[in-house]
């Protein structure tokens, strides 16, 4: 076993992990960053499938997330815009498309004004909500013992409003059924994006993308780390006293100050830790879960739908893939749609042989574009629950009840060890922004430690 001595060692070389220890070197302090898989970035991965360039993982970025935009600047990476010229298509639940524009989906004029009212009610809870502390909120308990789906029945009896609203958040957002978190944790989710409006808004929530792909990102920053990542040593052990920890993967002891687990949460149980982690951190790790969505990727000779007059984005409570954009490279003459495919939903489609899921999925994508959105070039889904160090998509939540009863707990160090991933962002939660502001926030916290 080889033996490493640093000042902190960092578990995960995604957006977090490579943050901290990229402003940990900065502070003055030596770092090692060891990193399960071969390569950098986790969530973050674009990738060339058959002669396409694809973004695997997270790829969008909103204004609001001054975070990641910073590292974009510091990075010298240039963005683009998402292509949103023309018509939006909304699906119905008989299976009717129907063209709008603008955020407010084509039903029933009582279901609209139904929507806009759940939305300027939501818009109101979520400006009472800090997302550095949703559990401060005077009635965070009483908010976190509804599920957002009882919630919804209690202020509508409009059950097309109530998919709708729904689907920001659920589908959209947490990536789990709208009965199986709390109103607390959508409030989370809408104050951590600067208010329920944006999520509703498409264009500014998945406003532009990174040329070159967002995995750019990590594999920039560790560039700059150079020999101090480690790929393909997934930290197995954690042996802690008040001042050290000793990190073991499967060919390295790394002998530290401090270390910080920047991995999803649901992999903090992977690791062992001697002595054992505090009773309430044991019981805070298994409240909370990475939800599911399959990320899918169809490419065509040309981006037919824009000769249509459609700007690719869609929307559906009632389709398989519940949302879809046109995802088309920078300057690439192919179109490229990426639709989404949620939750249960998921759990439907994952249990089907591959071309049949594949047969559902481009079905449904021919139900908002024609026909031709049946026969792509390149078909490809992103399974990241499939993925021994992620297991879901896109990112972390708690069960009813966790996020008053564990949320602050879990931001708590113990001892040496601190934890950090966009999952325990506030601003910028689930987001790769939140990864880049808690990585930030968890170096200097710990750089003004060990440099006390
Ligand atoms: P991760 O990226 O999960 O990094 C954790 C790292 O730890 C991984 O590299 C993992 O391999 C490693 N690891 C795990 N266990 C161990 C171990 N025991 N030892 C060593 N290493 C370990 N965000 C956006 O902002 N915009 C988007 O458009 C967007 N879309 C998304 C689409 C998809 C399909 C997915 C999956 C995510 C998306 N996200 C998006 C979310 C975003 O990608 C994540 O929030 C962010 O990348 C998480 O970064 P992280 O460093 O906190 O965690």
């Amino acid at each position: 076993m080889r033996q490493l001595h640093c000042d902190v060692v960092v578990i995960g070389a995604g957006a977090t992990g490579l943050t901290i220890a990229t402003d940990l070197e900065k502070a003055g302090l030596s770092t090692i960053v060891v990193e399960a898989r071969d390569r950098v970035g986790g969530r973050l991965r674009t990738e060339t499938v058959e002669g396409a360039v694809l973004e695997l993982g997270g790829q969008w970025v909103s204004p609001d997330q001054a975070g990641l935009i910073a590292t974009l600047d510091e990075l010298g990476l240039e963005t683009f815009e998402r292509y949103r010229d023309g018509d939006s298509v909304y699906v119905d639940a008989a299976g009717s498309a129907v063209r709008f524009t603008g955020d407010l989906f084509p039903t029933a004029v009582e279901t609209q004004n139904e929507i806009e009212r759940l939305i300027a009610l939501l818009s109101a809870l979520t400006d009472e909500v800090d997302p550095a502390a949703p559990w401060e909120h005077p009635r965070a308990a009483a908010l976190d013992a509804q599920s957002f789906q009882a919630w919804l029945e209690e202020q509508s009896a409009d059950a097309e409003a109530r998919a709708n609203v729904a689907l920001f958040i659920a589908e959209a957002m947490i990536t789990k059924p709208a009965h199986a978190f709390s109103v607390l944790q959508a409030l989370l989710m809408a104050a951590s994006a600067g208010g329920f409006q944006h999520l509703v808004d498409a264009d500014y929530i998945l406003d532009k993308r990174v040329v070159g792909g967002l995995q750019r990102v990590p594999l920039a920053l560790a560039d700059r780390l150079g020999d101090r990542v480690y790929l393909g040593q997934p930290a197995r052990r954690i042996r802690w006293t008040d001042s050290d920890v000793t990190v073991t993967t499967d060919g390295l002891e790394v002998h530290a100050r401090r270390v910080v687990v920047a991995v999803p949460p649901n992999l903090y149980g992977r690791i062992a830790y001697e002595p054992a982690l505090p009773a309430s951190r044991q019981q805070a790790h298994q409240h909370i879960s990475l939800g599911l969505v399959i990320k899918v990727h169809a490419v065509y000779a040309t981006p037919f739908w824009r000769a249509a007059g459609l700007s690719g984005t869609a929307f559906s409570p009632f389709q398989i893939v519940h949302e879809a954009y046109d995802n088309s490279g920078h300057g690439e003459a192919t179109g490229t749609l990426v639709g989404f495919v949620a939750s249960e939903t998921a759990d439907a489609m994952l249990a089907l042989p591959a071309a049949e899921r594949r047969e559902r999925i481009l079905a449904s994508l021919a139900t908002y574009y024609g026909p031709e959105a049946e026969d792509p070039v390149v078909y490809f889904e992103s399974d990241w629950v499939s993925e021994e160090w992620t297991g879901g998509a896109y990112a972390a939540s708690f069960d009813l009840g966790g996020l008053a009863r564990f949320g602050a707990v879990l931001r708590e160090p113990v001892g040496p060890i601190s934890f950090a991933s966009s999952d325990l962002a506030a601003e910028g939660y689930q987001h790769v922004d939140g990864a880049i502001r808690i990585g930030h926030e968890t170096a200097t916290r710990i750089a003004g430690e060990l440099q006390d």
